[in-house]
């Protein structure tokens, strides 16, 4: 079989951003652009919300069943967020890099802490919200959650977005469509890393007839 450009094993990104931000919309404008990528659903033992499909949004699990797995070591990271338990399960994560598929990761500060110890050339970017006023508006437009969970959530973001400095990437969320570009940019570039392409393709592409 001849071999491929890259290396098989797909790559890791990691975006984080304060609730509001506006991060799961330019996750799935990413994963809509770019099929090589999947979107890494996590097992949560937050009820879901209006709209939200089990298995495709998230795994909702109760807690007893998130603590066996946390107990198995299932997860690659795990974590409380407002109150309720989020893990990324290592299983799916090794299997669908497996296929060669890039997975992006959906995850809070604590989670990608975990996830740079344990595989560090994972890309980490960061998302903001134009600016603290925007993202009150937001979070209270968004009417989803009862006022005391969004007071939680904003006394909670300034603390998070501290944490940029970790990060390999910034984007800033103040037009959607720009901010899917750029962070398809950022997908695009990484596979293009040298690290990430196949010595062998190069050996049998434009080697092999070198003496
Ligand atoms: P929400 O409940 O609004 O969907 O998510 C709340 C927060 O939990 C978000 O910051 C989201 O990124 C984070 N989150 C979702 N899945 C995971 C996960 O598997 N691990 C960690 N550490 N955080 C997660």
């Amino acid at each position: 079989m001849p071999h491929t450009k890259r290396k098989l094993q797909g790559n890791l990104i990691v975006i984080s951003a304060p609730s509001g931000a506006g991060k799961t919309s330019i996750r799935q404008g990413l994963c809509e652009l770019m099929p090589e990528i999947k979107h890494s659903v996590s097992f949560t033992t937050r009820k879901p919300r209006q709209g939200e499909v089990d298995g495709v949004d998230y795994s909702f699990i109760s807690k007893e069943e998130f603590i066996n797995m946390v107990d198995s070591g299932d997860f690659l990271e795990w974590a409380e967020v407002h109150g309720n338990m989020y893990g990324t399960s290592k299983k799916r994560i090794d299997e669908t890099r497996a296929q060669g598929f890039d997975m992006i990761l959906d995850i809070d500060v604590q989670g990608a802490k975990q996830v740079k110890n344990a595989i560090p050339d994972t890309v980490f970017v960061f998302i903001l919200p134009p600016s603290l006023d925007e993202l009150k508006q937001r979070l209270s437009f968004r009417n989803s959650d009862p006022e005391d969970v969004i007071n939680k959530r904003l006394s909670k973001a300034a603390a998070e977005i501290v944490e940029y400095t970790n990060y390999n990437y910034v984007i800033v969320n103040d037009n959607l469509k720009g901010a899917i570009g750029e962070l398809v940019s950022i997908a695009k570039a990484e596979r293009a890393r040298v690290s990430k392409i196949n010595e062998d393709w190069i050996k049998e592409k434009f080697l092999g007839g070198i003496k």
